[in-house]
């Protein structure tokens, strides 16, 4: 059988103990999607790996593809490390939601380019806010990166008129099977979703990341609670919170 070797990078999604030494890896690559590798040895002290293979890392990475489902790890070096988010218990499970929600939203060897670039850009964000101590993790920046992955993943709410009916005034709910704000008319299942929200939803998916906007918390509710509708009925997905009860 022929075997081949990948060069890529990745971001580490997930990193789990197997047997002795060995690590099982997700990882989020530009032109592969999600790729599950096993990295041999990594938890013995004198691994070539060193550390490089924890979650949050973003590496150069080369990989063994034989006949198994998942390929080797055979090199990898750091591209970035956010050492910064490392140090930052907020930080830290803001990443960890953020690599979540790409795992699951795209959990497939299919190719999105810009959802890499995405995470990248939020691990970084998180890491330089966590080095500056500005508010690492808030639900708001949180809530923007999920939209412009529904973005991504060819979900993102319709905004511009009602879902349902077209209609452009008196937008003033949100349904999940129609995908988007729906009007007065009334729309089953739909819930009340109101000015702020709208806003926000609006506005984070015009902006880049670094400028995300801001809402108050019942806003920020109702775009989550859009977000989970959109996503449970249209991919069938549902995600961890977007911040922990801390946050
Ligand atoms: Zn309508």
């Amino acid at each position: 059988m022929s075997s081949r070797a990948v060069k890529t990078e990745a971001v580490v999604l997930r990193s789990m103990r197997y047997g002795e030494a060995d690590r099982i890896l997700h990882l989020y690559t530009p032109h592969r999607g999600r790729v599950g590798a096993i990295a041999k040895g990594v938890r013995r002290a004198r691994s070539r790996f060193g550390g490089r293979l924890e979650p949050f890392f973003r590496l150069h990475i080369e990989l063994h593809e034989g006949r198994g489902e998942l390929l080797t790890v055979t090199g990898a070096n750091t591209v970035d490390g956010h050492a910064s988010l490392r140090g930052d218990a907020r930080a830290l499970d803001a990443a960890a939601r953020a690599c979540d929600a790409v795992g699951r939203l795209f959990e497939t060897s299919e190719p999105h380019p810009g959802v890499f670039n995405l995470l990248c850009r939020q691990l970084a964000l998180l890491d330089e806010r966590a080095r500056e101590h500005t508010s690492p993790g808030s639900r708001a920046a949180a809530l923007a990166f999920r939209l412009k992955l529904l973005l991504a993943a060819g979900l993102a709410p319709h905004l511009g008129a009602c879902a349902s009916c077209g209609e452009r005034e008196h937008l003033v709910g949100f349904s999940g099977a129609a995908g988007g704000v729906v009007c007065t008319a009334g729309e089953a299942g739909s819930f009340a979703l109101g000015e702020g929200a709208y806003r926000f939803m609006t506005d984070a998916l015009a902006r880049a990341l670094t400028d995300a906007p801001d809402a108050d918390d019942p806003s920020l509710g109702q775009v989550e609670r859009a977000i989970a509708a959109t996503l449970e009925h249209h991919a069938h997905v549902r995600l961890m919170p977007a911040t922990g009860r801390a946050g």
